[in-house]
């Protein structure tokens, strides 16, 4: 499968600074920043540094380096965040997934009691 990055996306101009963000942890390989329309009381999201499109494209190709940082930006939003009692992880991906912004992204949600994982 071919993984086709449009650096015009929004996340990618956030990344370069070209528009602003509520920013919740940085580090050398990920950014996570407050999500612009919130769906819970916690709704972060967390982007990798690098040009990949989605889950699967990171999971292929982002190095160990790159991917072991982006977990442990995951585990510092979740201890900022201190969504003890829990949270959900979502990664939409593609037209199947309703992914609106083509740069990888986990949402995490949490802050009050969510619903059933999936509504149609
Ligand atoms: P999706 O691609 O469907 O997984 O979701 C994209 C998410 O990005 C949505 O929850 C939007 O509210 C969020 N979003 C879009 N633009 C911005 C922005 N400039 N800053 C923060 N969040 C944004």
């Amino acid at each position: 499968m071919e993984y086709a990055y449009d650096d015009q996306n929004i996340f990618a101009k956030i990344l370069r600074g070209e528009i602003p963000n509520k920013t919740v942890y940085e580090n050398d390989y990920a950014l996570a920043f407050e999500d612009i329309a919130p769906q819970a009381p916690v709704h972060v999201l967390i982007i990798p540094k690098g040009a990949y499109v989605s889950l699967d494209h990171f999971a292929r190709d982002a190095s160990a380096e790159e991917q072991v940082g982006f977990m442990q930006a995951v585990a510092e939003v979740c201890q900022i965040t201190d969504v003890k009692d829990g949270f959900r992880s979502i990664a939409n991906t593609r037209t199947h997934g309703v992914q609106d912004v083509p740069h990888y992204h986990m949402h995490i949600l949490g802050g009050r009691q969510l619903g059933r994982m999936l509504q149609d």
